[in-house]
């Protein structure tokens, strides 16, 4: 056995399936990648083998690891003392910057992940309507809150009929008594979206939604779904969701609702906020944000809620992704890549279906046709991706599990050709 072996034996004895997430094992190594130290768009494992990342941190890390300016901030937060636990003029700077860049914000309030802040939003929008119903899309994931964690890849044999699919728990130990309130709707489908509003529309507090469905790899709104998804939450009373955790800042500086052109009245900001550091925010209209305690009785409190640290690495990063022409060079690098890529699966006669907003993407394997949903996403071939996968790995590309993946902006047209050249050997591979 080698040490990395040794390591993931000793790992399991101590942490449940040998992670400290359940998603972090890699299903194509078998085994988690043990990272020594990660720089620009490489990580390097224990064992020094570098790697170009395709995974940048799940989508956290769109500056890249090591970051001068995510690095400044941190250690002027140390300097500061650590401050835990209270108010900073940074805090407010913070939050009036998102205001100005993120078009539903008129008020925002911090915390660390992105499921607890779903979870905060959630209460936030049942407060301020006086409804318990939530509508959320199958095939959308919204992090592990026992009201929200449903149906986001349920079998397709228990997951009900297509245009009123059964609300299917995500995990063991959800309590029976949510289900009640939890309605599920197919993705890009307007007639059974009008059907759900017309039968539970008077009941629903909100509609969430990922405005990308990258959770299913990249499934971007059908034209005019998202303006159907506005109309009906104006006519019903029902507050529209955005849950801008993979889309916050990934392919506009106001995330996908500037990109798109639709408002929501609630969105709830993660991920690549922080530049690879633990913040999130729940932000929107003022009306709705005002029932938030102290000022309304919707209550959202916590230690460590906006820790110092992670507010200062956010206004560093905010500052880059307002550097102009930051989001053309992510666009220039994705048209280059992704042609590339286009022209490698032709090559290779083989179905597998590439889509992409802005620097993520999704592939299907043995798919050829558009994906606008969770069942087409779930006809995919997941053996074939992993054998991928796992072929770019051993040519020193890492991409980590389906269904999202992606590049930094520290990804330069040379790292990437050298992914293209991973690809295309990978893909050969797969093919015999
Ligand atoms: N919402 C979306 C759309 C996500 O993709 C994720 C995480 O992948 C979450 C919520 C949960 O965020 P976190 O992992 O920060 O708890």
């Amino acid at each position: 056995m080698d040490a990395t072996q040794a390591l993931y034996q000793t790992a399991r004895g101590v942490l449940p399936g040998g992670v400290t997430a359940s998603f972090r094992l890699n299903k194509a190594l078998g085994r988690p990648l043990y990272i020594a130290r990660g720089d620009g768009a490489r990580l390097y494992d224990r064992e020094g083998r570098e790697y170009i990342d395709m995974c940048v941190s799940h989508g956290a890390s769109l500056l890249g690891h090591n970051h001068p300016k995510i690095k400044a901030a941190v250690s002027k937060a140390l300097e500061l003392g650590v401050i835990c636990s209270y108010e900073t003029e940074a805090h407010t700077a913070l939050a009036r910057r998102i205001t100005e860049m993120v078009p539903c914000a008129e008020m925002v309030r911090f915390a660390g992940s992105g499921t607890e802040t779903v979870m905060h939003a959630l209460r936030l929008a049942r407060a301020a309507t006086g409804r318990e119903k939530i509508i959320k899309f199958e095939g959308h994931f919204h992090g592990y809150a026992d009201a929200l964690n449903y149906s986001v890849a349920p079998p397709l044999d228990r997951a009900g009929p297509p245009a009123a699919p059964t609300p299917r728990p995500e995990s063991a130990g959800m309590p029976a008594s949510d289900r009640g309130n939890i309605l599920i709707v197919p993705f890009n489908d307007p007639e059974a979206l009008e059907a759900a509003f017309a039968r539970h529309g008077q009941e629903a507090a909100a509609l969430v939604m990922e405005p990308v469905n990258y959770d299913q790899g990249c499934i971007p709104p059908q034209p005019g779904f998202l303006e159907l998804c506005r109309e009906l939450c104006d006519r019903y009373g029902v507050l529209l969701l955005f849950d801008e955790v993979l889309t916050a800042f990934r392919m506009a500086p106001g995330g996908a609702q500037a990109y798109y052109g639709v408002t929501p009245d609630l969105c709830v900001l993660g991920k690549a906020f922080g530049g690879g550091m633990p913040i999130s925010a729940v932000a929107g209209k003022r009306q709705v944000m005002e029932h938030m305690r102290p000022l309304g009785d919707s209550e959202m409190s916590g230690t460590y809620l906006a820790h110092t640290t992670t507010v200062l690495a956010a206004l560093a990063a905010l500052e880059e992704y307002s550097r102009p022409g930051f989001y053309d060079r992510l666009d220039a690098i994705g048209e280059r890549f992704y042609g590339g890529f286009q022209d490698i699966i032709e090559r290779s006669g083989l179905p597998v279906r590439l889509q992409y907003v802005g620097p993520r993407f999704g592939m299907y394997f043995g798919l050829s046709e558009p994906v606008t949903n969770y069942r087409q996403a779930a006809g995919k071939d997941l053996a074939l991706e992993l054998k991928f996968i796992a072929g770019c790995i051993e040519r020193g590309i890492y991409f980590h599990n389906p269904p999202h993946h992606g590049f930094s902006a520290a990804h330069t047209e040379a790292d990437m050709d050298q992914v293209l050249e991973a690809i295309e050997g990978a893909m050969a591979e797969v093919k015999q």
